[in-house]
């Protein structure tokens, strides 16, 4: 390795070997498999998300490497990948290593300095910039011809730290492209409107040329939702202030900015989402709903897309229900194996009644739509009565309730059981003739699973009280209740471990003088929330003989949780304690929801 070096397959993996991170005999057969394995990756073979270049982009030599997912000797199985041999090249040339956290870069950085065809060219994005000086994250370190233009363009200080081209070419494809649609709408609205009253605009233009002319918003929306998908956000905010608006995403539970943008575009992209939701335009002072469906990586994903009216303009609200998240496997989703024996047979009885509560956003439809899914067959006869439809799904008959004219679940309840269904999903059971209704469905030979609004299972039964189901018919249908939450899972990148203290464990009723839990420190993959991903946990009441017979004397639900506990059920406080114990969530995400 003397004199400039250029940056291939030989010299990384000369470099890897001398680190110890191949074998020799690694090494031997990457070089040998290495030139075919080029070509496939440039036919196309790059895994998910779109291609940057029209043809014949060629994969970066570390790409190269890393798509055979070599084991690292001596590791444990601890593969080889692209972000550890940049980590491993950045180190040897003294350069800083940088995971590109999209997050945290300011798009008017990215995309305002550098124009789009050298940073494609180079593979190069601009990470921080201050007076005379700008950092760039670079794929590759031996490229000089760039430093050399990029510093005579700019006369600027530069500083370089390594990144993945992966992540590199990530980046030039979600920002320049949004930036770029962003920018060209932004001179467009300019040149239209002198006084930037876009609403008169609007109504003077009419939907016609909306539709027509605003490409460049039709992109910044396209890549917007793309952007939310890749970041699997649950839920994307855009919220008008006085003089800018701020698009947020929800990931994992928790919302975090995305961007600022001009207030001139607010209107614009609010249309685009509303024409692709099929919303009234001209409406804007009345709440709607709508709906998008859409594709991402091949797949569809559903948007419901809600919009209000606030102080500064109308704030859109867009849902994104990814299949990935609302079907899964029911033993994927944090049931331990006691309660999810128990939940799985109530699914599978021929008859009676299957709750599932827990507070919005507690993971319910997934865990309905999950058994669903797994108890679906044609022979059977699936039907959903929900309000609104969440995910619309070709093997289940599902209707919506319509409020406003009428149609209750209650209502549609009784019209469904006149079409022989099987099994029903009743999406909320909230008032006294849906439960009437759901007990007499499941009387007459139907499955039933539906949810109620309480925090825990044996409370449930109290409420169904409420609603004025007599104890005897309550006993004969209710199998069993599930009350559900989710907690952040620790992220995996940034664990540590720490002890408890005593008024912690106090607070938790933990009696041990030891007990070690983990938390995150907080790192560019979790965006510094120190975690990454959620768990459900779930409670699972089943209705035995011993508590048929309170139920029957109306007992309190303390009094049937003792009795279940005898029978070893577990509460919600106590499967997050052991969630915890496990050093999958923290501390304080147990204290938050058992609090
Ligand atoms: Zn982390």
């Amino acid at each position: 390795m003397t004199g400039q070096p250029t940056l291939t397959i030989d010299y990384l993996s000369a470099l890897l070997l001398k680190q110890g991170l191949l074998s020799q005999e690694q090494r031997a057969a990457l070089q040998a498999q290495a030139p075919q394995q080029e070509v496939r990756l440039m036919a196309g073979h790059q895994g998910p998300g779109r291609r940057l270049h029209k043809s014949g982009e060629r994969p970066s030599p570390a790409q190269v490497i890393a798509s055979f997912a070599l084991e690292i000797a001596g590791s444990n199985g601890r593969i080889l990948t692209e972000d550890t041999i940049t980590e491993t090249l950045a180190s040897f040339l003294k350069l800083p290593y940088l995971k590109i956290d999209p997050l945290k870069l300011d798009l008017t950085v990215v995309t305002s300095l550098i124009p789009r065809p050298f940073a494609l060219k180079h593979l190069i994005v601009p990470v921080a910039a201050k007076s005379g000086e700008l950092t760039i994250a670079v794929a590759d370190p031996f490229n000089e011809v760039m430093l050399d233009e990029l510093g005579s363009a700019h006369r600027l200080k530069i500083h370089r730290v390594l990144s993945s081209c992966t992540d590199i070419q990530k980046i030039l494809r979600e920002f320049y492209g949004f930036r770029a649609s962003v920018m060209a709408a932004e001179a467009e609205e300019r040149a239209a409107i002198d006084l930037g009253n876009l609403e008169q605009l609007f109504r003077m233009r009419g939907d016609k040329e909306i539709e027509g002319n605003d490409k460049h918003v039709i992109s910044a929306v396209d890549f917007l939702l793309s952007y939310a998908f890749d970041q699997r956000a649950s839920d994307i905010h855009i919220e008008p202030k006085r003089d800018k608006f701020l698009i947020r995403f929800r990931l994992d539970g928790l919302l975090h900015n995305i961007h600022l943008l001009p207030k001139p575009l607010h209107a614009p992209i609010v249309s685009r989402i509303k024409i692709l939701a099929r919303m009234d335009l001209a409406e804007k002072r009345r709440p709607q709903d709508g709906r998008i469906k859409t594709a991402h990586n091949g797949k569809e994903v559903e948007l419901r897309v809600s919009t209000v009216p606030v102080a500064f303009g109308e704030k859109v609200v867009i849902r994104i229900f990814d299949p990935d998240i609302l079907l899964q496997e029911l033993d994927t989703i944090g049931f331990y194996p006691r309660e999810y024996g128990l939940f799985n047979s109530f699914i599978h009885r021929p008859n009676g009644i299957v709750l599932v509560t827990g507070p919005t956003g507690s993971g319910k439809t997934t865990t309905l739509y999950s058994s669903l899914r797994t108890l679906s067959s044609p022979e059977i006869n699936i039907v959903t009565i929900e309000d609104p439809i969440e995910m619309v799904l070709e093997e289940f008959n599902q209707i919506s309730v319509q409020q406003t004219i009428g149609v209750t679940f209650g209502t549609i309840l009784r019209t469904v059981l006149r079409q022989d269904p099987d099994i029903i999903m009743v999406g909320e059971i909230r008032d006294q003739e849906t439960a009437e209704n759901a007990v007499q469905a499941a009387l007459t030979g139907h499955l039933v699973l539906s949810t109620l609004h309480t925090n825990d299972a044996p409370s449930s039964i109290a409420r169904l009280l409420d609603l004025e189901v007599p104890p005897y018919l309550i006993s004969a249908t209710v199998m069993g209740v599930v009350a559900q939450r989710l907690l952040r899972r620790v992220c995996p990148h940034c664990k540590e471990t720490r002890e408890l203290s005593k008024e912690e464990r106090e607070y938790l009723q933990i009696h041990r003088s030891k007990v070690r839990v983990a938390h995150g420190a907080g790192c560019k993959e979790c965006r510094g929330t120190g975690y990454k991903g959620r768990t459900g946990i779930f409670e699972v009441l089943e209705i035995t003989e011993r508590v048929k017979r309170l139920i029957g004397e109306k007992a309190d639900p303390t009094d049937i949780v003792r009795a279940a506990e005898e029978d070893g059920f577990a509460s919600l406080r106590q499967l997050a304690i052991r969630k915890m114990l496990e050093g999958v969530t923290s501390y304080d995400e147990v204290a938050s929801i058992t609090g």
